[in-house]
């Protein structure tokens, strides 16, 4: 491995060998090398390490599947061609790469994108794994046939026994020429103790591989500065083993949007997104929790009209890490090719990857930090022809108290230890959890575009790139264009929300005497939510089984009941407690409430054997 990086080019780096290898891999493609991603397979050729940040949709799979398909082009070559003779590097007979993707729907999606480019394949994570087994196939026995030039593995395949026991096979071990890391910046945050240890085990794998492993990490989203360094230092990089690339990850194409709420994120109403109701644009919507997700799901899923059309029910689709890997990837196939699917809502188990080629606003509702934008941000605007007026947007919502918060991590005196010891995020809480300091400058910068340009050290300008796609590009430079952030200009004053009904917890009439208990209020729900499933259980309607049992009387509505408990008397009085989904079942849940009645009066007269107490009638 080359200890100096001097300034004159040599190997695969020298302006006639990277024409070269742009010739050869060209007509593999349907489309052209970016000169920058073709620099990169060129230094791994030479046997560097390299790293580079790249805007989403840079072409950063293009780094993986271009090496490889050098590697095979290689193999056809003279032994007399130039290119054989500025190898210096070893590469092994029939070549094989590890590729390490974070989510198994991206590993499933390139094995495709993979073998369609002639390059064998093969993805293993736990569902591929358990599917084989349910085949009686033997994945790992696949993995090590020599034909295969690219095994895609989640990162915790890495520590696994079988991985080690296929890297104790001479015939396998010896095979293995790169270990590529998408979205590596992951290494820092999904790394941290706790949640996916096995990213901080890259750099180690990386020692136990053979020496002249080398190793291609790309992301769009490391910030400068200690993350970079930080980054290096986990795995294990020496200084003048690797070549470090940052392109800047701006989008002129892409409006960022910062708005603040109206209303919290607890209940079930969300009328600050009735707006996306109103347009078709097709829409991700991120949310930091499942409760969030699914809550937000069902407002727009009844606020969609007409209430009985069936494009009301395609118009939503949600997606999380409770639904299984096979619903979940027909999410994302109907949201890609169903023009009636227009709103995808999720959570960080869609963060990452995932190409999809149409979205056009992508709304955050409180993202963490400046990377949590800018990468789901990045899922917006792929389209090759935008013809809506608008582009792609990243619209972010806020909190009033995330808003107040960062005022507060910004006071001067404050150290970063302090905000350190707030407490976990908590957004059902009122986001009075952690933020960071780059969050807050974000907040409350003057021009969102500007300051992530100084956070994540955005070049002025990126070395112009002669390839066919961008040789056809003339942007103008960033200084003789407008900024479109809503900093630099303000949105128009949003429509004023519907007035809600006053609901009030307290004061509800009910005298003290009447007011269940804490031990009944425990038991009541309970017992409705065993009513609630063995109605979704007996239900027959498609467009119940479509929703969650939780849906049809979620807790939120168990506690108005038991607010009201004492006034409940006839069907009628259910109305303001129960929602759509339960119509037609108001007699069982009265005779359900009953029931409760009567052993509330039972739990009473048992702890008050005197009698006393009268047992409270409704
Ligand atoms: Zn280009
Ligand atoms: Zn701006």
């Amino acid at each position: 491995m080359p200890n100096d990086l001097d300034d004159s080019p040599s190997g695969f780096s020298t302006p006639e060998n990277l024409a070269l290898v742009r010739q050869l891999i060209r007509p593999r493609f349907t489309h052209d090398i970016h000169d920058y991603v073709l620099e990169g397979i060129c230094k791994a050729m030479d046997g560097f390490h390299v790293i580079s940040v790249v805007r989403t949709g840079g072409g950063k799979t293009t780094y993986f599947s271009g090496f490889m398909v050098l590697l095979q082009e290689m193999e056809k070559l003279s032994e007399d061609h130039p290119l054989k003779h500025s190898l210096e590097r070893f590469i092994p007979t029939n070549p094989l790469c590890i590729i390490i993707y974070p989510t198994k729907g991206l590993e499933e999606d390139m094995v495709q994108t993979f073998n369609a480019l002639g390059i064998p394949s093969l993805a293993i994570n736990e569902d591929t794994l358990k599917n084989a087994r349910n085949r009686s196939i033997d994945l790992w026995a696949l993995a090590t046939q020599p034909q295969l030039r690219c095994l895609l593995l989640s990162p915790e395949q890495l520590a696994s026994k079988p991985f080690n026991t296929a890297l104790s096979i001479p015939s396998f071990y010896s095979r293995i020429v790169a270990l590529d890391v998408d979205e590596i910046h992951l290494v820092l945050t999904w790394g941290a103790p706790g949640f996916r240890n096995s990213f901080r085990d890259i750099g180690n794998a990386l020692m136990r591989l053979p020496r002249w492993t080398t190793l291609t990490g790309v992301t769009a989203t490391l910030p400068e500065g200690i993350d970079t360094l930080s980054l290096m230092r986990i795995l294990g990089l020496r200084s003048g083993s690797f070549v470090f690339t940052r392109r800047s990850n701006h989008r002129p194409e892409l409006q960022f949007i910062f708005r603040v709420l109206r209303h919290g994120l607890q209940g079930w109403s969300f009328p600050d997104f009735d707006w996306a109701l109103n347009g078709q644009r097709k829409t991700i919507i991120y949310c930091r929790t499942i409760s969030l997700a699914f809550r937000l799901f069902v407002y727009l899923w009844q606020t969609s009209s007409p209430s009985n059309s069936p494009a009301r029910r395609k118009r939503s689709r949600l997606y999380c890490s409770l639904y299984s890997d096979k619903y979940n990837k027909t999410s994302r196939d109907i949201f890609v090719n169903d023009v009636s699917c227009q709103f995808l809502i999720t959570t960080d188990a869609l963060k990452v990857g995932n190409d999809f080629p149409n979205v056009d606003d992508v709304i955050n509702i409180e993202p963490e930090d400046p990377s949590d934008i800018l990468q789901k941000g990045g899922r917006a605007g792929r389209r090759i022809s935008n013809s809506l007026t608008t582009g792609p947007r990243c619209i972010n919502y806020f909190t009033q108290s995330t808003m107040k918060r960062a005022k507060e991590v910004l006071k001067p005196g404050r150290d970063d230890s302090s905000i350190q010891e707030l407490g976990p995020s908590n957004l059902e809480q009122g986001s009075q959890g952690k933020m960071t300091r780059k969050m807050a400058r974000l907040l409350l910068s003057d021009c969102i575009d500007k300051e992530i340009d100084i956070q994540f050290a955005n070049p002025e300008t990126d070395p112009v790139c002669t390839c066919e796609k961008c040789s056809h590009l003339h942007p103008l430079p960033r200084s003789m264009v407008d900024c479109r952030c809503s900093k630099c200009q303000p949105e128009p004053p949003l429509p004023a929300l519907p007035q809600k009904a006053a609901v009030s917890r307290v004061g509800n009439g009910i005298v003290l005497a009447k007011k269940l208990t804490e031990v009944e209020r425990e038991y009541g729900l309970r017992q409705l939510s065993a009513f609630c499933r063995r109605v979704w259980d007996a239900s027959r309607d498609i467009s119940i089984k479509y929703l969650p049992p939780e849906s049809l009387l979620p807790d939120c509505l168990i506690h108005s009941l038991l607010n009201e408990f004492a006034k409940l008397k006839t069907t009628a009085d259910l109305v303001p407690c129960v929602n759509g989904f339960l119509k037609g079942n108001e007699v069982p849940l009265m005779s359900e409430l009953n029931s409760l009645q009567r052993k509330f009066n039972r739990m009473r007269i048992a702890l008050d054997p005197n009698g006393d107490d009268v047992p409270v009638e409704r």
